[in-house]
C-alpha cells in the first residue's frame, strides 16, 4: 500500500495498530506527523516544505523506546504492506530520512539509553537514537571520548551516523564511523531482531556489520552500537601553514599521510575557503591556501614529535608556518561555520558535494569539479564557492565544495532546476575525474540519480539482489539509494 492508495480510514487504522504497540500517546497522526517532522536539513527539503511541496509524507509517526517495539512495527508494515523510513537526527543533507513514499516514520530519538561501558576494552554499547554531543558529554564525565565529532554533533544520532555512513573532524587520525564501530543491533526487514559479532575483526564468515553501515534504513533498522572509546588525550598541538599554491599543500598532505603521520585533523583550504570561511573564524589575516593541522594523543612527548615531522614536511613543501594560533581557534570555533551568520538560508540555494579520490586523482577532481559547479551557473546568480579537503586517508584525500547563491530564482521549479543542474554537473565531473560522487554525506534523494552511474549495471543489480533478499515485501526505505526492485 503507498501513501497513495491509503485512505483516511486505513491510516486511522494505521495509528489505532502503532498506538497498541508503542501507546498512543507515541504515535502521530497524518497532520500531525507531517507539522512535527516536515523533513531532514537538506535545501532540498527545506525549499520544498517552504513552497507546501513536502518531501516528506508520512502517515503515521512512532516513536518507539524500545528494540521489540520496532521489530513489532517492522512485521506490523510487511503485514499492511506499508513503507517505513527510519528517522534520527533528521540533520542528513541529502533527502534521505523523508518518508516520500508515505507510511510511517520510525522517530529513534527514544531510543537512548547506554546499555553497557566495558572500561578494560574501551567499548560501550549504545542506543541508535542518542545524540552524538550529549553522548560525547556523557562520556567525558567519565574520562573518555567517542572520536566520531560530525559538525552536526548537536542534531545527529549515532544511528544515523552509521546509517549515513558519516565522517567527523578527527576522521584524519581516527577514522570514518565505519572504523569506530565493533557491532549493531538490528531489526531486519521482516521484523527479526538481529545482533553481529561484538568484535570488529574476525573470520566468521562475512562482515554483516559492514553492510548495514551506510544502508540509508534500506536493509534494517539499527538500534544499538557497539562503539570504541578512547581515553580524553593528555595532550592537543596545533599547527598552521600556508601554501602559495594549493598543489603544494596537497603534495604536503599527501607525504605526512603515505609516511604514516597521523594528525587528528588535516584541513587544507583553497584561496576561496581560507578567505570567506576560514578566515572569518580565525581571523589571522590568512590570503593563501591555508592548512589546519591538530594532533592529539595519551602521550605528550608523542604528540609534539607528530607534529613537529609535519611540520617539517609543510616546511620542506614551501609551506609558511604561521603557528599553532589560527588552528587553535579553529578548533575552539569548529562548530560557528553551522551557525547563523555562516549557515545559509532561504531565500539562498546551498548544498555541499564531498567527493573523495586516490592521490592520483584527487588534485584532477579538484579543478574538474569545481570548474563544473562555477560553469553550471550563470554569472548573475553570484555563486560563491568554498572548498577545503577536510579527510585524509593513507591513500587519498576527499573535497568539499560548499556552494552558496545568496538569492536564486523565486519560481521553485527554477530553482530547483538550478541546483539540480549544479548537483549533476559536479558528480559528472567527480565521476570523469575518477572520483566517488560521496565521501560522508551519503547518497539520500539527491545522488540516488547517480548511483548507477557510480555502480553500473551490474553494481545496481547485486544491491537490488541484496535488498529483495532481505526485504521481500520492499518495506525499508523503497526506492532509497536508487534502488528498484
Ligand atoms: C550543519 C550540518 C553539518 C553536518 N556535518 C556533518 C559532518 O561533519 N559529517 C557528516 O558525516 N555529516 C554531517 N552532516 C550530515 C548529517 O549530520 C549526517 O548525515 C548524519 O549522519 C545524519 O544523522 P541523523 O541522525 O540526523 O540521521 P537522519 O538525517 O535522521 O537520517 C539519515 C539516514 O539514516 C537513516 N537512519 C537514521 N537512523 C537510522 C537507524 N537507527 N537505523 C537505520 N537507518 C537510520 C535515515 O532513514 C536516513 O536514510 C551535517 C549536517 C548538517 C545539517
Amino acid at each position: 500500500m503507498s501513501t497513495e492508495t491509503m485512505n483516511e480510514t486505513q491510516a486511522t487504522k494505521l495509528v489505532a495498530a502503532l498506538g497498541k504497540i508503542v501507546g498512543p500517546e507515541h504515535v502521530l497522526d497524518r497532520p500531525q506527523g507531517r507539522k512535527k517532522f516536515t523533513g531532514d536539513s537538506s535545501w532540498l527539503s527545506i525549499v520544498a516544505a517552504a513552497n507546501g511541496r513536502q518531501l516528506s509524507r508520512q502517515d503515521a509517526v512512532a516513536s518507539p523506546t524500545t528494540t521489540e517495539q520496532v521489530a513489532a512495527i517492522i512485521r506490523l508494515a510487511n503485514e499492511l504492506k506499508v513503507p517505513v523510513t527510519p528517522f534520527g537526527g533528521g540533520s542528513g543533507v541529502q533527502g534521505a530520512a523523508n518518508a516520500d513514499k508515505g507510511g510511517i516514520l520510525l522517530n529513534l530519538r527514544g531510543m537512548n539509553k547506554i546499555r553497557a561501558v566495558d572500561e578494560l576494552s574501551l567499548t560501550c554499547t549504545v542506543e541508535a537514537g542518542y545524540i552524538c554531543k550529549e553522548f560525547e558529554a556523557w562520556l567525558n564525565a567519565k574520562g573518555f571520548c567517542f572520536t566520531h565529532y560530525p559538525a552536526s554533533t548537536e542534531w545527529a544520532t549515532i544511528g544515523g551516523c552509521l546509517a549515513a555512513r558519516g565522517s567527523g573532524v578527527l576522521s584524519t587520525k581516527y577514522g570514518k564511523i565505519e572504523d569506530h564501530v565493533l557491532s549493531v543491533e538490528v531489526v531486519t526487514p521482516t521484523g527479526e531482531i538481529l545482533r553481529t559479532p561484538s568484535v570488529p575483526r574476525h573470520a566468521a564468515g562475512p562482515e554483516l556489520t559492514q553492510l548495514l553501515i551506510g544502508s540509508e534504513g534500506t536493509l534494517g533498522v539499527i538500534t544499538a552500537i557497539t562503539v570504541k572509546l578512547r581515553r580524553l588525550p593528555a595532550k592537543r598541538a596545533f599547527g598552521t601553514f600556508t601554501f602559495g599554491k594549493l598543489e603544494d599543500g596537497v603534495e604536503a598532505g599527501r607525504r605526512i599521510m603515505v609516511s604514516g603521520l597521523r594528525p587528528a585533523v588535516m584541513r587544507l583550504y583553497d584561496q576561496n575557503a581560507t578567505q570567506h570561511s576560514l578566515e572569518r573564524a580565525v581571523e589571522a589575516g590568512l590570503k593563501e591556501p591555508a592548512l589546519v593541522l591538530t594532533f592529539d594523543g595519551d602521550h605528550p612527548a608523542l604528540v609534539d614529535a607528530e607534529a613537529n615531522e609535519c611540520f617539517k614536511i609543510c616546511r620542506e613543501m614551501g609551506g609558511k608556518d604561521i603557528g599553532p594560533k589560527p588552528a587553535e581557534k579553529w578548533w575552539e570555533k569548529r562548530y560557528v561555520f553551522y551557525y547563523p551568520p555562516f549557515a545559509p538560508e532561504l531565500p539562498s540555494i546551498w548544498c555541499t558535494m564531498d567527493v573523495v579520490a586516490d592521490f592520483a586523482h584527487i588534485t584532477d577532481a579538484y579543478y574538474k569539479v569545481t570548474k563544473a559547479m562555477r560553469e553550471a551557473v550563470d554569472p548573475k546568480w553570484n555563486l560563491s564557492l568554498n572548498t577545503h579537503f577536510s579527510h585524509w586517508y593513507e591513500w587519498g584525500s576527499m573535497i568539499y565544495p560548499r556552494f552558496k547563491i545568496p538569492t536564486g530564482p523565486s519560481n521553485y521549479e527554477e530553482a530547483l532546476a538550478l541546483h539540480d543542474k549544479i548537483v549533476r554537473d559536479a558528480t559528472m565531473a567527480a565521476l570523469a575525474a575518477g572520483a566517488v560522487i560521496n565521501d560522508h554525506h551519503g547518497v539520500g534523494m539527491r545522488l540516488a540519480p547517480y548511483m548507477k552511474d557510480q555502480f553500473g549495471e551490474a553494481g545496481m543489480k547485486t544491491l537490488a539482489q541484496i535488498k529483495r533478499g532481505l526485504d521481500p515485501n520492499n518495506i525499508l526505505c523503497p526506492g532509497k539509494l536508487g534502488i528498484k526492485v
